[in-house]
């Protein structure tokens, strides 16, 4: 004769669930560590990541378009060059738009925390 899930075993699978989604839910998203600080999630980890690897295509597409100016300037905005497209001006995390110095021709992000980036 078969026999259908009993209570007890319903409430330790719900029990299991719970337990695993307290451990993963915080890895993924971010929570605090033990000592009271914010950390960073594994997502927030990768959309960080993504701002960098953005950041360092649009710097080497500036240089670029610096060695490729007869002058030796830098491109007077980042519309000018056209391998930065509309997704690569704008940070992946918070969606600023990078700044830009034509003088310098460095560029970084707004967010707060990528200022190092
Ligand atoms: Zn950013």
């Amino acid at each position: 004769m078969r026999r259908a899930f009993g209570l007890i075993e319903i409430l330790v699978v719900v029990v299991v669930l719970v337990l695993l989604a307290a451990v993963l839910v915080p890895r993924l998203t971010g929570g605090k560590t033990p000592d009271g600080k914010k950390a960073k999630g594994v997502i927030t980890y990768a959309k960080d990541s993504v701002c960098v690897q953005n950041l360092r295509s649009d710097r080497q597409c500036i240089e670029a378009a610096q060695a490729s100016d007869p002058d030796g300037g830098y491109p007077a905005d980042l519309s000018q060059v056209r391998e930065i497209s509309g997704e690569l001006r704008k940070c992946a995390v918070g969606g600023e738009p990078y700044r830009y110095d034509p003088a310098t021709g460095r560029i970084s992000c707004p967010h707060p925390g990528h200022e190092g980036f």
